[in-house]
């Protein structure tokens, strides 16, 4: 037996790791550097992953992915400094999406405060605006109380981002008895604590759905997060009401049930007189729940734990606070009226999504094998070739990700992540990490424009380094929304007058697999498009890029679906 003489000295580093373990944090993603490489160091020797990032920003997209998928905080590791600056991206992103983020990270020591020190900045208030709670311990042994109270509170409630600061000498405190870290531990937290609907609102509600005479379930991804699948489908079963997942709600019931409405989006906004919102806000990706796009005289009824967020930007709203699967759980003891098939306003979007469906699948078949492609023939050519389940779809870009939506199916819940409520750019790679780490067994297909793809593309390095066998589809169309084709993109230039849209065309992004270590195949047609697929697909252990030209669609003017007339008119 060693003596206490010879045992490892041990410090501030490893009092945050053991509490971190001891909180049940499997996981980090980080950057290390001066002053938390003995943190991360800390934290693998007491068996948490260290994921090893090239960009902060990454590393809190796929902390808060991981938070998503997980339905527990992730946790992102970062220096002082600019490293926090970086990381408030994915801050912000995960108060946006109400994902549940701890950022930890290094500042200078305490007694250097206002000096002037090494990546010296106020990173207590950085993070505040778009944090629950953020503080910094007031002494080492006080440690674990901060981080058990940011891990709490980035869960219960509507989750969010908490951030915690260790300045270096607290990292680098000895502790001279290692009983003493045992001593400050907290308790485990629990899940969070479950909340039902109001008896009166349920009994309202009630009344609102079974009298409705065109109504919608909405789905969003407070509903995925909530895991609140087993109980959302019992309800779209006992009732027939037609249901629209937003675009992470996708899977909580699949897209492939009959009562699913998602071809006919606008359709069924436009006539639904009564809309059961289950985890989804009406913001902009729900037109704020305004007419044109709503009918003026829809009802709401919003399931959500957060009560600020019921009855925001002014719709007709009847709350039913509370957590999703306790709340729905409370509908389905009620007697319910369910929605016979042959209803007229069930039979028309049923006619419209089949309508849809079959005009989508005749674009897909457009042209010959070897015309250059478009996303709609590129996405028919994965569409086939991907297998229908055990596949989580990242996606990213703007056409690329908007179109892509309608193309691939989801069958469950959390197997689609996006740039969601922020539209943010760049949070692929992270996604795609986190995916993988959460679901090591399952494929992980990114599919994203080649714009979003290129602000983190350095994270390949990142897949490759820790083993993981992402397929990442760049859908190439030179630019950001739509790029020149070689010859207009070379007068342009010449001429100083490209569009600020505009990329280099063709750019090798297969060629950054390759450099990193993984493999990658340009695209040019569908021939080429389905061979790359397969040979891709039949790599077990690679990380691979297939990218995949398509027409660069010009000086098109821009628009998007989810612009209001209103909206458009404006502009
Ligand atoms: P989407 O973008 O899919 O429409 P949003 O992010 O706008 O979804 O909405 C998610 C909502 O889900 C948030 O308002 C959040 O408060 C809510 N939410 C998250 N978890 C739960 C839960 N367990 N129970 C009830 N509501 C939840
Ligand atoms: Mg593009």
């Amino acid at each position: 037996m060693s003596s206490a003489k010879d045992a490892p000295a041990a410090s501030g580093a490893e009092l945050i790791a053991v509490t971190l373990k001891k909180q049940n944090v499997d996981v980090v993603f980080g950057i290390v550097g001066i002053p938390v490489v003995e943190i991360a160091e800390a934290c693998v020797a007491h068996g948490i992953r260290f994921i090893a990032f090239r960009n902060e920003q990454s590393a809190a997209y796929a902390a808060s992915a991981y938070g998503y998928l997980s339905g527990r905080p992730g946790v992102c590791l970062t220096v002082g400094g600019p490293g926090v600056v970086h990381a408030l991206a994915g801050l912000l992103n995960a108060k946006l999406n109400c994902w549940p983020l701890v950022l930890l990270s290094g500042s200078c020591d305490s007694d250097q405060v206002d000096m002037g020190a090494f990546q010296e900045l106020d990173q207590v208030e950085a993070c505040k605006p778009y944090c629950k709670y953020a503080a910094r311990p007031t002494a080492i042994d006080r440690i674990p109380f901060v981080i058990e109270k940011a891990l709490r509170t980035a869960f219960y409630g509507r989750p969010g981002a908490t951030y915690v600061d260790f300045p270096a000498d607290f990292i680098q405190y000895p502790i001279r008895h290692r009983e003493s870290i045992e001593r400050v531990q907290m308790p485990a937290v629990p899940n969070a604590p479950m909340s039902q609907a109001f008896e009166s609102d349920l009994q309202e509600a009630l009344s609102l759905l079974n009298n409705a005479k065109r109504p919608l379930i909405v789905l969003g991804k407070g509903a995925a997060y909530a895991r609140a699948e087993y109980e959302i489908r019992q309800l779209v079963e006992a009732t027939q009401i037609p249901f629209l997942p937003t675009p992470m709600g996708k899977g909580v019931v699949s897209d492939t049930h009959p009562l699913c409405v998602s071809a006919a989006r606008s359709k069924a906004l436009k006539e639904a007189d009564v809309v059961l919102l289950i985890g989804a806000r009406l913001n902009w990706i729900l037109h704020y729940g305004h007419s044109p796009r709503w009918s003026s005289s829809v009802r709401y009824i919003h399931i959500d734990i957060s009560p600020e967020e019921i009855g925001n930007n002014g719709a007709p709203t009847l709350p039913l606070l509370g957590d999703i699967k306790a709340v729905v759980a409370q509908l389905l003891t009620q007697r319910l009226r369910r929605l016979s098939s042959q209803d007229a306003y069930v039979k028309g979007l049923r006619d419209k999504v089949e309508q849809n469906i079959a005009k989508m699948k005749a674009n897909g078949q457009k042209g010959t094998d070897t015309s250059i492609l478009n996303y709609h023939t590129a996405f028919t050519v994965i569409k086939d070739l991907l297998p229908t389940d055990e596949v989580i779809y990242v996606s990213e870009g703007a056409n690329t990700m908007d179109i892509a939506r309608s193309y691939f199916d989801v069958h469950e819940p959390r197997h689609r992540l996006d740039a969601g409520t922020g539209a943010t750019m760049g949070v692929g790679m992270g996604y795609a990490i986190a995916a993988q780490q959460y679901y090591p067994n399952k494929r992980i297909v990114s599919i994203v424009g080649d714009s979003a793809f290129g602000f983190s593309a350095m994270e390949l390095e990142t897949a490759i380094r820790s083993n993981m066998p992402l397929l990442i589809i760049v859908i190439n169309n030179n630019g950001i929304y739509h790029g020149l084709d070689k010859g207009e993109y070379e007068e342009s230039r010449n001429k100083g007058t490209l569009p600020t849209t505009s990329l280099s065309p063709e750019t090798r992004y297969e060629q950054i697999a390759e450099a990193c270590g993984g493999k990658g195949w340009l695209v040019k047609n569908r021939v080429e498009l389905r061979k790359a697929l397969q040979e891709a697909m039949a790599l077990k252990n690679e990380t691979c890029v297939i990218n995949t030209l398509i027409a660069p669609g010009g000086r098109t003017k821009l628009e998007f679906g989810w612009m209001s007339k209103a909206e458009k008119a404006k502009m």
